[in-house]
């Protein structure tokens, strides 16, 4: 079967032909992948920044946001029939007995960092025609999402985010927290890819007024696709932090989805008391940058101030992200579907994956 791979020994990718993986164990499902999502990681691995192959193979399958169609079901699989759509989670488990979170299926908080991730760390991912996976990392989506399920990972990270927000926030006495209950003033999203807003979505549906501050990065059409949702979009290429913050005031809730430090540096010195700044994004190791990190300590003490980075999800999120984007669908329509811009076959997966083609706000691999 055809799959989309990289070649880390001697810096090659491109489609390969590798065997079809058959069921091994009575609680594994086989999927026909049928949309595969590309994001900065799967860049960064084609680009031999990251990643690395399953111990003995000299090539990884990339791709990690996904949808699959169940076409096989080993005797002992409780919750999938052939014919379901399916999504599998990324993160598998590093086995080692002192790591509780693993033990228990939390991954998404591995602390040996010995897990493996399929698509990206030591395990084949999804950019191919037939995965198999045990039957407890998949989650079922209802048929009805098929266009645009390969948003449920992205999606994940998110709620992971949220959930830990909503925990955190727990330790303020007056707050009611939960979905479409949010008592905090406003919230601001870095960052105008799929991870931001998809999180200002979130963040919507949670109750939040929103900000989105970002550059239009060559797609105009992304302000009114955000404005849409009932988010106000400010332009980082014509409205300073300054100004911005002038404007709506110090922050409850940064979502900063961008990955890029000096900018998020800077806005956590406008994080309102008892505000949380969450990070998602994973910057390159540029040089060092200049923040007042006087300031910054300062407040974060004397106001209560929380930082927190989240990578990952567990199997919960996913059924979360599988509702939300349901309610999402439900509330904007076109903007979800308008989160994909583009579909590529598996054969020209090599031109979004290496950043050529029109820009984009999410591209995705279909396969037939
Ligand atoms: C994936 C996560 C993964 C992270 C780090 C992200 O692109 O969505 O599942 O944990 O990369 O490898």
């Amino acid at each position: 079967m055809k799959a989309v791979a990289v070649k880390p020994s001697d810096k090659s990718f491109g489609v390969i032909d590798v065997p079809e993986p058959s069921l091994s164990s009575p609680t594994q499902v086989r999927l026909h992948m049928i949309d595969v999502g590309i994001c900065g990681t799967d860049k960064e691995i084609v680009a031999f920044e990251y990643g690395e192959p399953p111990a003995g193979s000299d090539y990884l399958i990339i791709g990690h946001e996904s949808l699959g169609e169940v076409v096989a079901v080993g005797p002992a699989v409780q919750r999938f029939k052939v014919g379901d759509l399916a999504i599998p989670s990324v993160r598998r488990p590093c086995g080692k007995p002192r790591c509780v979170p693993c033990a228990v299926g939390r991954q998404d908080f591995c602390f040996t960092g010995e897990f493996t991730e399929r698509g990206i760390k030591q395990a084949h991912g999804y950019m191919t025609e037939y995965v198999v996976e045990e039957e407890r990392w998949i989650t079922l989506v209802p048929a009805r999402l098929r266009d645009i399920a390969v948003l449920v990972e992205p999606l994940t990270i998110a709620e992971k985010a949220m959930k830990q927000l909503w925990q955190i926030q727990q330790r303020l006495p007056w707050i009611e927290y939960g979905p479409g209950r949010a008592q905090g003033h406003n919230a601001l999203v870095l960052g105008a890819g799929p991870v931001g807003i998809l999180g200002a979505m979130k963040l919507m549906l949670s109750g939040f007024p929103t900000y989105l501050y970002s550059k239009l990065s060559g797609m105009p059409e992304k302000k009114d696709l955000i404005e849409s949702i009932g988010v106000k979009f400010i332009d980082s290429d014509s409205v300073s932090i300054d100004q911005l913050i002038a404007d709506i005031g110090e922050v409850d809730v940064i979502y900063e989805a961008v990955g890029a430090s000096g900018l998020a540096f800077e806005m956590l010195e406008h994080l309102d008391s008892n505000g949380v700044f969450i990070f998602t994004g994973v910057p390159g190791r540029k040089g060092p940058i200049e923040f007042h990190a006087d300031i910054v300590m300062r407040e974060m003490v004397l106001r209560n101030q929380i930082v927190f980075g989240t990578v990952n999800a567990d199997i919960g999120a996913f059924a979360d992200a599988i509702n939300d984007i349901e309610l999402c669908m439900s509330r904007w329509p076109d903007a979800v579907r308008g989160l994909i811009t583009k579909r590529y076959s598996i054969e020209d997966a090599g031109v979004p994956l290496s950043g050529k083609g029109p820009p984009a706000i999410k591209n995705v691999i279909s396969i037939h």
